[in-house]
């Protein structure tokens, strides 16, 4: 699943092709499914306008038009952009397209088809009907505290939940509970001061690197635990199962927090 890195990856990649460009159509193989708005009143809004800026939220992708509207790119379980000119460059699973009037087309390409694509009157109109918690990425340590304080509940959902903040998915909250050396059923609301900024440092620190590697995940830093997760895609589950900690050399456990797979060290991440 594209989690913020991957979006904010596909964020520069539209802001280098597509910007400044008058948009003369669009298409969509299925519209009632992946436009949240019926297919002619998504068209009349874009068609003659220009991409103009992009921003995101965790994993929402805004990019706002000339006119101020604000269009919506949600990539589901499998979306990605492509942006070309010739059919023969036309991607697989190509499922809706912007044509540009420089003859070069974006594509949106979702084998899954969960993505889906709106337009909004602004940024902020959009946030408050998603109920998107601040971006992970830029939420303050005054914002963190206060949205935890609120949750009794385990630190790791409160950290998947979106309205607390967005784009933390699974396999980032374990890499960044594992740096902050934090165990992932530590009540929300009980964090100390100081355990909240190691979070806060972390959380920056992780999403930072995965960025700078363009989420490319073989290539993060050693000391991360994603390398000793047991993917489903996996072809050796058992052979890359039971590795240890890259810190102590305990051997990572894998568990179930709030109904999701989580990896931890019981050495570093004690109770
Ligand atoms: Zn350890």
């Amino acid at each position: 699943m594209p989690e913020l890195p991957e979006v904010e990856t596909l964020r520069k990649y539209l802001e280098e092709t597509s910007l400044h460009q008058k948009i003369t159509g669009f298409s969509a193989v299925d519209a009632k499914r992946q436009i949240t708005m019926p297919l002619d009143e998504f068209r009349q809004g874009i068609v003659g306008r220009k991409m103009v800026k992009t921003t995101r939220i965790g994993k929402h992708l805004l990019v706002t038009l000339d006119n101020g509207n604000v269009l919506s790119l949600h990539f589901g379980m499998t979306g990605d952009l492509h942006y070309y000119r010739i059919p023969e460059d036309a991607p697989r699973f190509e499922r809706a397209t912007f044509f540009f009037d420089s003859g070069f087309k974006l594509a949106f390409v979702d084998s899954r088809k969960f993505g889906r694509i709106g337009l909004w009157e602004s940024k902020t109109v959009y946030k408050t009907a998603k109920k998107l918690g601040p971006d992970a990425l830029d939420i303050s340590e005054a914002e963190l505290k206060k949205n935890l304080r609120k949750r009794k509940s385990p630190l790791k959902p409160a950290l998947l939940d979106q309205k607390i903040l967005a784009g933390i998915g699974n396999w980032l909250v374990d890499e960044i509970l594992f740096q902050a050396k934090l165990h992932p059923e530590i009540i929300a609301a009980e964090l100390t001061d100081p355990e909240l900024q190691n979070l806060l440092q972390a959380m920056q620190n992780v999403l930072q690197i995965s960025i700078e590697k363009e989420a490319i995940y073989r290539e993060l830093p050693v000391s991360f635990l994603i390398h000793s997760r047991e993917w489903d895609e996996s072809p050796h589950p058992e052979k890359d199962a039971h590795k240890n900690c890259p810190r102590c050399k305990t051997e990572i456990i894998r568990t179930v927090v709030g109904g999701r797979a989580t990896y931890l060290c019981p050495q570093c991440q004690p109770t």
